[in-house]
């Protein structure tokens, strides 16, 4: 039997927890670039518990507060050359998945003094290490080698060929209390896309199993609080403990088809990420061909059958507020989706354009 396990992050998880760990972030390098989203490291309180350490370490350090959601290419770039001209050698992203991902991106874009084509293309890029601090519960981003940016010119958003995986995470689920309740579903069910996704791909192994299965079984336990919007403490601790869990996952089995369908619904609507896969997630499960495995996310779920988590989706994610779609949408997503074949590999079956078109449909159109 051939397995493979290989996840090096540290995960150091509580309330104030940097503070007691802060050991591990200062010994990541001399002179840090703190990356972060417009305003949420100063909201949750991370980005001061972080400069109150690297000062006590008398620790230099740089701030590049400029990362949008769904990070692109461009603003890559822009804080690869502060990272350079500042001469730093760690870098700590804090926020969501948007700051995360744009850390570890910009990390190797200065590291390796690469091309954005080179970035884009070439596996095994040199980087600088990376403290991760995630302020919402949803991407695991802390935790997976993955960076997902946005590429304009040909309108996709592509994971980078080199892993990185952080060094350390810290998971403070205090940082996540701001989070506005909205943007808290959708994160969270971009958490269960991750867990549910990653428990029905090819790559499965008893390592992602085990921890997919505890996943769902602590989300299930926040259902009820999803639903009615309260993130109180614990909810948040188990969010934030099933999100980092989920990132385990997707680290060894990777994502699949509603992540794929969900990056158009994305890049062309602006529908934010988990929002986007959960609005995909009922008619991808009716879909898979595997419903022995389908059945078992179900139960651990507390659903009796996929029309339940359905309509628990439906609810939520506050679906026909704001989107409309149209036949021809479909396709201008499945055109583009076609340029993007990689995560498609992940599922076990063949799928054809066909059932492709048939996902969408039945997500969107009805
Ligand atoms: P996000 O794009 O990082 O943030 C969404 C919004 O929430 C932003 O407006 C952000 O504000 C705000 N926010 C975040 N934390 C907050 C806090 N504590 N208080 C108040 N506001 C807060 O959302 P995300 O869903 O976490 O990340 C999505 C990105 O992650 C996508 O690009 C997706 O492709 C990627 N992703 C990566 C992986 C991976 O393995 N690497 C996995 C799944 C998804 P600011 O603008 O101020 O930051
Ligand atoms: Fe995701």
């Amino acid at each position: 039997m051939e397995l493979s396990y290989a996840i090096p992050t540290k995960v150091f998880a509580g309330n104030n927890i940097i503070l007691q760990k802060s050991d591990f972030l200062t010994n990541l390098g001399t002179r840090a670039l703190l990356v972060t989203g417009h305003s949420s490291a100063q909201k949750s309180g991370a980005l001061a518990d972080v400069e109150n350490i690297l000062a006590k370490q008398q620790i230099s350090y740089a701030i590049f507060s400029d990362v949008e959601e769904n990070p692109s290419m461009e603003t890559v770039i822009q804080g690869a050359k502060i990272a350079q001209k500042k001469e730093i050698d760690f870098v700590v992203g804090i926020g969501g998945g948007s700051p995360l991902d744009a850390a570890k991106a910009i990390s190797i874009m200065a590291a390796s003094k690469c091309s954005e084509e080179t970035l884009f293309t070439q596996s095994g890029l040199d980087y600088f290490p990376v403290a991760a601090i995630p302020t919402t519960a949803g991407t695991g981003s802390e935790i997976t080698p993955y960076a997902v940016i946005t590429d304009w010119k040909s309108r996709r958003k592509r994971t980078l060929p080199t892993n990185l995986f952080p060094e350390v995470c810290f998971l403070d689920a205090n940082y996540t209390a701001s989070v506005p309740p909205q943007v808290a579903v959708n994160t969270a069910i971009d958490a269960l896309s991750h867990l549910i996704e990653g428990y029905l791909t090819r790559n499965t192994n008893p390592y992602s199993d085990a921890l997919a299965e505890k996943g769902l079984a602590i989300f299930a336990e926040c259902l009820q609080f999803i639903q009615e919007r309260k993130f109180q403490q614990e909810v948040r601790e188990k969010l934030l403990l099933a999100s980092n869990l989920a990132g385990m996952v997707i680290a060894i089995a990777r994502t699949s088809i509603p992540h794929f369908l969900g990056y158009q619904l994305t890049l062309e609507k602006g529908i934010a990420h988990g929002k986007a896969n959960g609005l995909l997630l009922q008619s991808f499960l009716a879909f898979h061909q595997d419903q022995k495995r389908v059945k078992i996310i179900l139960e651990k779920l507390g659903f009796v059958n996929l029309s339940e988590l359905g309509s628990f989706l439906k609810e939520i994610l506050s679906v026909g507020s704001e989107e409309h779609f149209t036949e021809a949408d479909l396709q201008l997503y499945l055109q583009n989706a076609a340029n993007n074949l990689e995560k498609l590999r992940n599922h076990p079956y063949p799928a054809t354009v066909e059932d492709l078109y048939t996902i969408y449909e039945e997500s969107l159109l009805n």
